[in-house]
Parts: structure tokens; sequence; C-alpha cells
């Protein structure tokens, strides 16, 4: 099964996706980790990138597709990926699409994570405090935040259309969206 997670930031998805790892053994795709990785090596890629992670902006579809292309050979291993983070724009669906196209694999479902934003936005002053990630600071988050409303909300209807959309109440306690998920993919069949 390949399932996206999808949700603004802080909406509960890496938490969520590392559950889902741990219970139902699958691999987790987040193109955020991955970025910070290559950051924190000091790759070339890593060098390239830094400044946009910093502002809060999106780096190129280019630069993730082709980190998720290299990591779908170890997630169809696995039995499915779930995709943390990505897709974040119509480009990188599409391209999706066409890449699970090709290996004979499709995303079976996207499951939104629906969180308000003001429940976003203390959230991230809380995890800026805890964890101190530059990019939580209250300026780039809101940069962030554009980054989803203005580009990555619009893959909504994409999804929608594709009868593959389930909505979920990201506000509860982790456990209880835990839960949630878990019933909505039992639906499904997974
Ligand atoms: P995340 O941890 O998923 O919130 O990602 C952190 C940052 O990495 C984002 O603010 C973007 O700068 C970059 N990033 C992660 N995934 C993507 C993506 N799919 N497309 C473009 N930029 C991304």
């Amino acid at each position: 099964m390949n399932l996206i997670l999808f949700g603004p930031p802080a909406a509960g998805k890496g938490t969520q996706a590392k559950r889902l790892v741990d219970v139902h053994g699958m691999v987790q795709l987040s193109t955020g980790d991955m970025l910070r990785a290559a950051i924190a090596s000091g790759s070339e890629l890593g060098q390239k990138v830094k400044g946009v992670l910093d502002r809060g902006d999106l780096v190129t579809d280019e630069i993730v597709i082709a980190l998720i292309e290299d990591r779908l050979p170890e997630a169809e291993a696995a039995g499915g990926a779930i995709f943390d983070g990505f897709p974040r724009t119509v480009a990188q669906a599409e391209a999706l699409d066409a890449m699970l196209a090709r290996r004979g694999a499709k995303v079976d479902v996207v499951l939104r994570l629906k969180v308000d934003e003001s429940a976003l936005m203390s959230r991230i002053a809380k995890r800026f405090a805890e964890q101190g990630r530059a990019d939580d600071n209250p300026d780039v988050f809101a940069t962030r935040l554009k980054a989803y409303n203005d580009q990555t909300a619009p893959l909504l209807p994409y999804y929608q259309g594709q009868g593959k959309l389930i909505e979920l109440d990201g506000m509860g306690p982790v456990e209880a969206v835990a839960a949630d998920i878990d019933v909505a993919l039992g639906k499904v069949g997974k």
C-alpha cells in the first residue's frame, strides 16, 4: 500500500508516519527528513537547499522528485510507502503518479489531517521551544504556512478527483488521531 499523509506543517504527519512504521512495518519517506539529513552531512545538495529551508520556501520539484524516486525500490520491497511531506505541488503529485505507474503501483489513499491554523501556531510555538528547529520560528513558520496554502492545498481537489482523499480530524491527542487513521485504513481494506 502507498499512503500519503497530507496536511499543513505541524499537523502531526511525522508523528503518525513513525507510528505506522512501528505498527505496520511500512517505510516512511519524508522529504523534509531527507533534506535535513543532506544539510547535516554538508553534501552538495545540502549546501544548495539550506537557504531555502531556512527561509521556509519550497525546494524545486526536481530535487524532491529525485529523492523520492531513489527510495521507491526500498519502499516497494517493504510493501509500501508512507509519503510524509511529499507531494507538495501538483507537479510533484503528477510525477509521483507517473513514477509509481512505471513500477505497476499507485497511490492508494490520501489521509488529510485537518488542524486549524490557531492550533498549528500554538503547536509550533511549543515545538520551537522544545526542539529549537530554526524553521519553526514564527516568521519562517508563516512562510511555510503560506507555501502550504498557495502551493500544496491545491492538491486536495487533485486527489479528491481521483476518489482517494479521506479527511480526518487532526486536532485530538496523538492516540485518537492514530485510531482514526487505523479505522480509515481498515475501510479502504489495507
Ligand atoms: P517538512 O519537515 O516536511 O516540514 O519540510 C521542511 C522543509 O523542507 C520545507 O519547509 C521545505 O523547505 C522543504 N521540503 C520538504 N519537502 C518538500 C517538498 N515535497 N517540496 C518542496 N520542498 C520540500
